[in-house]
């Protein structure tokens, strides 16, 4: 089976934020299906949207996966939910957010699932650290590179660097 290349957004604001994303990329390397390639940094966020919550840790990283997208889906589901819904309020604050931003070329719109991910490039959240590891990337429905939407990308809120990704890595192993 092909492998296919993949770019995932992780995002934790709750609790000990780095240890929910440390452990959503471990169990992600340890499943059979998926390679871990790369991953940005870490950067801490101002929450988009509902302003009165903690900030966020977010990452970007790139996988190969022989994985279908409904099955990569179901993945990260599971994941989110062996780290997320353990004691907490319906529309609260979350402890992990995965979302599939780009599956190779492929284009999906259904209820549950949308590909490319339909807010990416309004976030700088994804694009700043999808930059440093994807700036030549053009995505699917796109003619730009991932350099040049960041480039034009108008949201302002803060998006400052947290953990470098060697020492991220670290974490992970
Ligand atoms: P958000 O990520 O926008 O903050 P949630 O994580 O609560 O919100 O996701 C809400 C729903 O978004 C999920 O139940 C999922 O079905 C849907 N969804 C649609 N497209 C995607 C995608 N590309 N990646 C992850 N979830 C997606
Ligand atoms: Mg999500």
């Amino acid at each position: 089976m092909n492998k296919v290349r993949v770019f995932l957004s992780l995002g934790s604001n709750l609790g000990e934020r780095i240890d929910y994303l440390t452990q959503a990329v471990f169990k992600l390397k340890r499943v059979e299906n998926i390679q871990l390639v790369q991953t940005s940094a870490v950067y801490e966020t101002e929450p988009v949207g509902y302003k009165a919550q903690n900030h966020f840790l977010n990452i970007v990283v790139e996988l190969n996966t022989t994985f279908t997208v409904r099955q990569l889906f179901r993945a990260t589901q599971n994941i989110e939910n062996s780290l997320g819904r353990q004691r907490f309020e319906k529309w609260g604050p979350r402890t992990i957010d995965i979302d599939i931003l780009f599956y190779n070329a492929q284009v999906i719109s259904s209820t549950d699932l949308t590909v490319p991910h339909p807010e990416f490039k309004n976030r700088m959240f994804v694009l700043k650290p999808l930059s440093e590891i994807a700036a030549e990337y053009v995505p699917p429905l796109h003619s730009d590179t991932i350099y040049v939407l960041y480039k034009k990308c108008n949201d302002k809120s803060a998006v400052n660097p947290f953990m470098n990704s060697k020492t991220f890595l670290q974490l992970v192993k």
